[in-house]
């Protein structure tokens, strides 16, 4: 196996640079043995909307079921997912479970939305595919959003645009996560046909502290540009009830986080109905 015989190698070299290229490459060959196995599995987080904490939708957030350290989170694996270009089948192994698990969960007008990889977004053919996913899991694309980032749009905005426009016309909308985090600006938002705006927990955190100022300001210029397009705008990472009651009064709309509920599998959400 890689991981003795890396171990084995390594043991002449510094042992801080020997644990770092151990780690990688255990990691990269346990996510191999992963998509194999069929370890990864689906969490599901509710969006609220904040007048009355109803559930609108869930964001399907990926987990590693590793046999030996049991759930992890993204953080632990994401990065070298992406570089090693594992993600790919990674996603596409989620999206089918998470079609599959949330067909209770996207009833009664309730949407789910996956996070899409930048490197998938961008491959030709990733709509088509989609599509083809959605046909054979039965699942209906008007339940179904994707989460980009900015990052992805700015690649080839046009190409962009058109993959965007093709999803839309088969019923699935797009929601732009973490909002604020990257190089687009304000301005740049209107040009791509995105239903939903995600601002990014960094500009919600300060919100209701001292120092809210300029995080209030961010915020409201988003709700106010993204409510005069049209787009449904959520506030990410709500944990506290100053930080709901702020965006209340700023007039946000919907918001996910800890305080109206944690990520859980699926038959946590169905016994829970829509009651939070
Ligand atoms: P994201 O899309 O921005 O998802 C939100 C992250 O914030 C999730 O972390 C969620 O558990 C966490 N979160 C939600 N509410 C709160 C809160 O109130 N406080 C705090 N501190 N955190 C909160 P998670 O599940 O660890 O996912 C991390 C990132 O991994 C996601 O960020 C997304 O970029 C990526 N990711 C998740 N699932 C997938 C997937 O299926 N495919 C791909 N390619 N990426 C994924
Ligand atoms: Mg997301
Ligand atoms: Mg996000
Ligand atoms: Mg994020």
């Amino acid at each position: 196996r890689a991981k003795e015989r890396g171990r084995n190698r390594f043991e002449l070299f510094d042992p801080v640079m020997q644990s770092n290229a151990m780690s990688v490459l255990d990691l990269e060959q346990g996510l191999r043995e992963a998509v194999e196995a069929r370890q990864f599995v689906p969490h599901f987080q509710p969006l609220v909307r904040i007048s009355d904490g109803s559930v609108v939708g869930y964001e399907a957030l990926l987990r590693w079921n590793h046999p030996e350290r049991g759930m992890l989170v993204p953080g632990e694996f994401l990065k070298v997912a992406e570089e090693s270009g594992l993600i790919e089948p990674i996603d596409w192994q989620m999206f089918e479970l998470a079609m599959e698990c949330s067909r209770d969960l996207a009833v009664e007008g309730r949407f789910v939305t996956l996070n899409i990889s930048p490197r998938l977004f961008q491959r030709p053919g990733f709509d088509t595919r989609m599509l083809a996913l959605l046909q054979q899991t039965g699942f209906d694309p008007a339940n179904l959003r994707l989460e980009v980032t900015e990052g992805m749009l700015l690649g080839d905005p046009d190409a962009m645009v058109a993959v965007l426009l093709r999803l839309r016309e088969a019923k699935i909308e797009a929601a732009l996560d973490d909002f604020g985090t990257g190089y687009s600006s304000l301005g740049h938002v209107h040009r791509f046909p995105l239903k939903m705006i995600k601002i990014d927990r960094s500009f919600i955190s300060p919100l209701a502290g001292d120092d809210s100022r300029r995080s209030c300001a961010v915020v409201e210029a988003i709700l106010a540009l993204g409510h005069a397009l049209g787009m449904d705008i959520v506030a990410e990472g709500v944990e506290t009830r100053e930080q709901k009651d702020k965006l209340l009064a700023m007039g946000c709309v919907y918001a996910q986080g800890y305080l109206f509920g944690r990520p859980q599998a699926a038959r946590h959400w169905v016994q829970e109905g829509s009651s939070l």
